[in-house]
């Protein structure tokens, strides 16, 4: 084979090399075009995501979230009404009831003072004395 003959069997090689070179020269374009406007993407994606973020925790009031129906630890019954029975007697001091004591009857574990008889109570301070 002559310098001439092998060069020309390998032409088809050297223009299919061209040819890879090229699409890889392409790929490369493609994929930093990619990279570049991703982080574009991203970041407006970001930011929409903390915009919504922001209105959704600005109309959210914890007051209106539904609340999980807990079933009671403690029960106990104000001494002067049938308020509600806070969930334990912890929730019960946080609530501001007062005069928490052991109840020794069946219906109740503590016996106490809710807020709102605790309030009237010191409303008419002649009562005082009736409690
Ligand atoms: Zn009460």
């Amino acid at each position: 084979m002559t310098a001439e003959e092998f060069s020309e069997a390998i032409q088809p090689l050297v223009e299919e090399l061209k040819a890879i070179r090229e699409a890889l020269g392409e790929i490369r374009e493609d994929i930093q075009w990619a990279v570049r406007n991703a982080q574009d993407y991203l970041s407006a994606i970001n930011d929409a995501a903390d915009e919504i973020r922001g209105e959704v925790l600005a109309r959210v009031r914890w007051d209106d979230l539904p609340k999980p129906h807990l079933p009671s630890e403690e029960t106990i019954a104000c001494a002067h009404c049938d308020a509600d029975s806070p969930r334990s007697l912890a929730e019960a001091v946080e609530l501001g009831w007062s005069r928490l004591q052991s109840s020794d009857g069946i219906g109740e574990d503590y016996l106490g003072q809710c807020p709102d008889c605790a309030k009237k109570i010191d409303e008419v301070p002649a009562q005082r004395e009736l409690f």
